[in-house]
């Protein structure tokens, strides 16, 4: 049995990830598994495209129509006496949560899965009243144990190896050491079945929010959003407001797709549909559904950028991303990592640590190849690059007229030849001089510039002239 070197625990700085050999191969051999299974479901489908194409749709129609939608989905919620609830913002989210939590005197919590309640970083707000909040998602119960967020959206702890979560539990938990999974699972199970008798409170999140019933729909893999649902006598889940659409035929068209992508299986484990007279276990019990628009509708209102709300959550552009499989999730700094964190967190979260995100992004395209919502996530990133430079906040001088120069010597075959030359000229003259500039902007601090050989355009002449 190894033993565990310790996990540096969260990767704040983009840059700094790459350092953490663990970390590197974890995503490796996490992603290339996602990514195999993934292909194998796929094949099964007599079309991938068309299943695309149906659900790219049906999303489609859900935002654009969102409005409307909302409205027969809170009238169907009201009519089997859920109390619905609009907020504006994720202060407005918190208030509701809390208003309750103190109502009804609530002291333990379960959380369900829910990328929406860490991006409102619900459960700090619901910690620092003192209410106890454990998180029953199996990865997310280790990442709140490590003290950390989730990096990745539908598999938070994966950038975690066996012996780092088997250590975790032996100084957390109290189990002995073990790397085996089925021990450590069991380990977890005991740990939070207290928790689920204790709990006075269950907070979900929502795959889909279906209007004409007023359904909220959840996914899962584990069986423990079927007991935050059923076991606490109070159940709150927040719901962002681009998640609804039309009928349970839309909401098929979605789930076909959503574990082939997420996590290369048939189906979910578990699909929960909540209508709205969802009953608890044996006692009545008190819902609420937060309807979160939290910059949602900013988004609806550029329609450059509204497709970003067709996403569904799968992960599946953050399992392809060269950069997310180098970095992790942690080092974007934001609940949402990957292509579509880059495209989302400076919308939902602006500011100078965010609006960089787009620029973590080799472009190669294949976050918008595998989107089974058909978002053209490549292009987004260039929207947002073009807008990040159109503000110019930010951009340092040196950066700027460094760029202008290279465009200078760029469009100018003689200037570009010059260049070459001097450059050439350097590296015989005075080796490393080159490298020494580079490395004091910042750049080539882990790698060397290679020394420039002779120009394309020498070679071939050297080729149509064999001597
Ligand atoms: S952008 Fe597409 S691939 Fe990425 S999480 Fe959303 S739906 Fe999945």
């Amino acid at each position: 049995m190894s033993t565990p070197t310790p996990f540096p625990g969260p990767v704040k700085a983009m840059g700094s990830a790459v350092h953490y050999p663990q970390l590197r191969a974890a995503l490796d051999k996490a992603l290339g598994l996602v990514q195999h299974k993934r292909e194998v479901i796929l094949g099964e489908l007599p079309s991938v495209e068309e299943a695309r194409q149906r659900l790219s749709d049906v999303r489609r129609y859900g935002v654009d129509n969102a409005g409307a939608l909302l409205q027969q989905f809170e009238a169907q919620l009201q009519d089997g006496g859920v109390t619905v609830h609009w907020a504006a913002d994720s202060e407005d989210a918190a208030a509701v949560l809390l208003e309750i939590a103190k109502r009804r005197q609530i002291t333990t919590s379960v959380f369900a899965k829910s990328m929406l309640a860490e991006e409102l970083e619900l459960e700090h707000t619901l910690r620092a009243t003192g209410v106890e909040v454990f998180q029953t998602d199996l990865g997310e119960r280790v990442v709140q144990l490590a003290g950390q967020r989730p990096s990745h959206i539908t598999a938070p702890c994966l950038h975690m190896s066996a012996a780092m979560i088997g250590q975790l539990f032996h100084d957390k938990l109290g189990i002995p050491y073990t790397e085996d999974a089925v021990q450590l699972t069991m380990a977890a199970r005991e740990d939070l079945r207290q928790a689920f008798f204790a709990a006075g409170l269950g907070v979900t999140g929502a795959n889909l929010g279906i209007a004409e019933s007023g359904t909220i729909v959840l996914v899962e893999n584990e069986g423990n959003i079927r007991m935050a649902t059923l076991m606490p006598p109070v159940l709150v889940t927040f719901m962002g407001i681009e998640k609804v659409v039309p009928d349970l035929e839309s909401a098929h068209t979605v789930l076909n797709l959503l574990a082939k992508n997420a996590t290369g299986q048939r189906l979910p484990g578990y699909v929960s549909f909540l209508t709205p007279d969802w009953p608890g276990d044996g006692q009545p019990i008190e819902r609420h559904v937060v309807m979160v628009d939290a910059g949602r509708t900013a988004i609806y209102n550029d329609g450059a950028q509204r497709s970003l709300l067709w996403c569904i959550r799968c992960g599946a552009c953050q399992n392809v991303c060269p950069v997310y499989g180098r970095v992790g999730g942690h080092a974007y700094g934001h609940a949402y990592s990957g292509p579509i964190g880059a495209c989302l967190a400076p919308l939902l979260s602006p500011g100078p640590d965010t609006e960089k995100l787009p620029f973590a992004s080799s472009l190669c395209g294949a976050c918008g190849e595998v989107c089974p919502a058909k978002i053209p996530l490549p292009r987004h990133l260039l929207h947002l690059r073009a807008a990040k430079v159109a503000r110019r906040r930010g951009t340092p001088l040196m950066e700027r007229l460094g760029f202008r120069i290279w465009r200078f010597f760029m469009q100018s075959l003689f200037a570009y030849k010059l260049s070459l030359f001097f450059h050439r000229l350097g590296q015989a003259l005075v080796p490393g001089l080159v490298h020494a500039i580079a490395g004091r902007l910042g750049w080539h601090s882990r790698r060397r510039i290679p020394k420039v050989g002779k120009s394309f355009r020498a070679l071939w002449k050297k080729g149509r002239r064999p001597q």
